[in-house]
This record gives C-alpha cells, sequence and structure tokens, in this order.
C-alpha cells in the first residue's frame, strides 16, 4: 500500500464534468489500497477572473485581501471533488491550506512554505478517506491567508509529498509531460523521458510553467521523484529526477519563453557609487523580484539601467522608481510590457562554447532584434519584442534539431 499525491491543474478541474472524471481517476488507485492525497488547482481562468475583479476596485490591489480572493478558487474545486467522491460511494474530506496547517511566510501573493502540519492528514487517511487539499494556498503564524505565486498548486503538491514522505508525486496537467519547448506553440516538441532536477529548475524559471519552479527546487531539496503527465491519457509522461550520465551529454534540451516579464528603464543615472543600491534597495523591500539587469555607460558621468520584474510588478515597480528616480536626480524611468524572454536550455552547454552565438544567429536569421541578453552555465536568455515570440521558438527549436532525439555533443555540432 502507498502514499501517493496527485495534483491537478485547472484545465483538469475545468467543469464538473472533468471533476468527476478526475475524481474517477483518483479511485481507480484508491480501489488498489493506496492512500490519495488529491491537490487541486483552480478551475481554469478562475484565478484570472479574480484579479480582473479586483482590478476593477484598485489598480494596485491590497495584497493581503487578494490572498483572501485568490484562495476561494481552490475551495471550489476541493468541495466539489470530494462531493464527486462521496457521489461515487467512498468517503473523502476537502481541506483548506489553514485547515491542515500549512505554514507559510507572510508575503502576500508570493508566500513560501515554511512547514507543513501532517496529523490531521495522516488521521484522514487512516479512517480511509481521499483526503483532497487546495493547492497555492496557507497561512501565515498569524492566521492570516496566503497565496503562493501563479502555479503554487504544484508547491502545495511537492511540499506535501515531501512532508508525508509520499511514495510517489505525480503532476497531472494538460500536456503529457515535460517536452523540448511548449507543445501547444510548436508542434514539433518531443516529450522528454527523463530530465534533471537543475535542468528543470532553469527550464521553470525561464517560463516553462508545466511546473512552478519553487516545485522543483523543493523536489531538489527532499529528493522527491516528480511525474508530469496528462490528466486526459494514460501514457507515461516525464520524471523529474537527479541528474545521470546521460543527461550531461546532451547539448541543449529545451525552448523555453515568458511573457510575465516587463522591462524597465531608469535614464541618465548619476553614474556614482551607491546610486544601484539606492535603486533595488526600494523595490527588495516591496517583495519585487528583479531578474536581468543591464547597465550602459555613456559619455560622461550618466548611466542607463535597464532591468526585468515580473508583469505583474510592474505598475508598483514603476510607482516606486518614480520617486526614486527623483531622489537621485535620474532623468526619467520608461519601460515597456510588450516583450517576451526566449530561452534555450541544456546542462551540455557547461562544457562547450558557441551555442549563444548560434542563437543570436537564428533570431537575426528571422530579423528579430535583441534587447537584452543573459547567460548561465547552462542557459542562454534574450528579450524580444513579444510579438515575435512564436516565431523564436520555433526558429530555435528547429535550428537546434530539438525534435529528434538529442544527440551527444560530438554528433550535434
Ligand atoms: P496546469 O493548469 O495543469 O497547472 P499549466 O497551464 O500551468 O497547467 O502548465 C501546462 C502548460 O504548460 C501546457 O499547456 C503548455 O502550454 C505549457 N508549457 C510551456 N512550456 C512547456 C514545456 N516545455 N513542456 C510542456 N508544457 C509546457
Ligand atoms: N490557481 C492558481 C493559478 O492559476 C494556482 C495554480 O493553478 O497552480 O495560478
Ligand atoms: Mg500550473
Amino acid at each position: 500500500m502507498a502514499l501517493i499525491v496527485q495534483k491537478f491543474g485547472g484545465t483538469s478541474v475545468g467543469s464538473t464534468e472533468k471533476i468527476k472524471a478526475v475524481a474517477e481517476r483518483v479511485l481507480k488507485q484508491h480501489r488498489q489500497g493506496h492512500k490519495m492525497v488529491v491537490v487541486l488547482s483552480a478551475m481554469s481562468g478562475e484565478t484570472d477572473r479574480l484579479i480582473g475583479l479586483a482590478k476593477n476596485i484598485q489598480q494596485i490591489p491590497d495584497l493581503r485581501e487578494m490572498d483572501m480572493l485568490l484562495s476561494t478558487g481552490e475551495q471550489v474545486t476541493i468541495a466539489l471533488f470530494a462531493m464527486a467522491v462521496k457521489e461515487a460511494g467512498f468517503d473523502a474530506v476537502s481541506l483548506l491550506g489553514d485547515q491542515v496547517r500549512i505554514r507559510t511566510s507572510n508575503l502576500h501573493t508570493k508566500a513560501r512554505i515554511r512547514n507543513i502540519d501532517t496529523a490531521l492528514i495522516h488521521r484522514h487517511l487512516d479512517e480511509g478517506r481521499i483526503v483532497t487539499i487546495a493547492g497555492f494556498q496557507g497561512v501565515t503564524e498569524e492566521g492570516d491567508i496566503t497565496t503562493l505565486g501563479r502555479g503554487g498548486s504544484d508547491t502545495t503538491a511537492v511540499a506535501l509529498a515531501a512532508a508525508l514522505k509520499a511514495d510517489a508525486c505525480e503532476i497531472f496537467t494538460d500536456v503529457e509531460g515535460v517536452y523540448t519547448t511548449d507543445p501547444n506553440i510548436c508542434q514539433a516538441a518531443r516529450k522528454i523521458d527523463r530530465i534533471s532536477y537543475d535542468e528543470m529548475l532553469e527550464l521553470a524559471s525561464l517560463g516553462a510553467k508545466v511546473l512552478d519552479i519553487r516545485s522543483v527546487g523543493l523536489a531538489k531539496r527532499f529528493k522527491v521523484p516528480v511525474h508530469v503527465c496528462s490528466t486526459f491519457t494514460e501514457n507515461e509522461g516525464t520524471w523529474v529526477v537527479e541528474e545521470d550520465k546521460i543527461m550531461e551529454s546532451m547539448l541543449v534540451s529545451g525552448v523555453t519563453y515568458s511573457k510575465n516579464e516587463a522591462r524597465i528603464t531608469i535614464n541618465k543615472v548619476p553614474d556614482q557609487p551607491g546610486v544601484a543600491a539606492k535603486i533595488f534597495l526600494p523595490i527588495s523591500d516591496a517583495g519585487i523580484v528583479v531578474d536581468m539587469i543591464i547597465q550602459n555607460t555613456r559619455a560622461g558621468s550618466l548611466t542607463d539601467l535597464t532591468f526585468t520584474v515580473l508583469r505583474s510588478d510592474y505598475d508598483r515597480a514603476i510607482r516606486l522608481l518614480q520617486k526614486v528616480a527623483e531622489e537621485i536626480k535620474a532623468e526619467s524611468v520608461t519601460g515597456s510590457e510588450n516583450i517576451a524572454k526566449v530561452s534555450i536550455v541544456g546542462v551540455g552547454m557547461r562544457n562547450h562554447s558557441g551555442i549563444a552565438s548560434t542563437m543570436f544567429q537564428i533570431l537575426a536569421k528571422e530579423g528579430i532584434n535583441i534587447m537584452m541578453i543573459s547567460t548561465s552555465e547552462i542557459k542562454v536568455s534574450c528579450v524580444i519584442e513579444e510579438k515575435y515570440t512564436e516565431l523564436a521558438v520555433r526558429a530555435l527549436h528547429d535550428a537546434f534539431a530539438l525534435d529528434k532525439e538529442n544527440l551527444p555533443i560530438e554528433e550535434a555540432v
């Protein structure tokens, strides 16, 4: 008898019919004697709808109340799921984050899980119930409801699997696993059978939203093998596991894109010690995460500072920076939300040169201008105009021959 944590995403529970189908799928395992913990997302589109409602009232919504609002989406699906199980003649109990006591930090809308009390879950499992838990939410020490950031139900599932020492953690979604790029925009995308935690971390951090990045971080830390697979087929999906020899020989394993970011430039900043700290301190104090940073040197003692933030933080960041710009006597703050970050990822890049320049050539051939570049050991990212995203992804996928089984490096170049 195994303890299995399964998570079903928004599309998988997008209607009452789909919720009934998910209940049937879970019951199949339950009937075989397994203890089932089921984490659910809100119905597809629901979290966006709630954000829209909030924005009708406050352009920059109060973050505590935002969490109160957003956490309702998952409450609906777990209650309906428990009803579906009971209707099928079995027992289930639905639990919210604060009922379980999923304790988090108090950074509203981006809270981090600190610990999980597993006692109540074990009690219900021991009494033969299927336990369904609201994804994406928790509670602070003070009793305030929090959410974990978009896509956070994956993180709830992996954290529960680690805390419960589950035998398996399965993430069910609307595609059959992790692909070489988003299969919804590139038909040639190929399913990856096994991928290392580190590579998955890079893919997720660069926009492959099939797994939330924090869920991958937790999986790596607690050595939880994660199986990503489809709600709608029985096919084997992708295993996210520790790195092995075969994986190391891959050159580029995936192409990602993110349309979640925005670009901000502070123009004509006095080029003196301490200025960067003055700019980024209020930003980090406000819980805004900065990604790529470029500082250009101009003739004279002025410089331009360009960086990216999450699109959802753009308005707040601009408002904050306008004040900062006045204080440090910079000329102006400008920005754009119509950008995308396109990246190539692969552990094989560690020991290989020339990948970045190949990427620039491919983009140039398509007439796509690169606005920003950043690299790490195993990735190269370029910021481009949003409207070229799909074109760039397909061109890179094609040029690096990702539709074919990855060739060992020597054969690929
Ligand atoms: P869920 O609601 O189940 O959590 P998400 O929408 O968060 O599902 O994630 C699944 C989606 O991730 C897919 O529909 C696909 O469009 C997108 N995606 C982006 N990159 C990838 C990738 N490399 N492999 C698989 N799916 C990807
Ligand atoms: N419902 C939340 C979202 O849409 C969390 C999740 O689905 O993982 O981001
Ligand atoms: Mg998701």
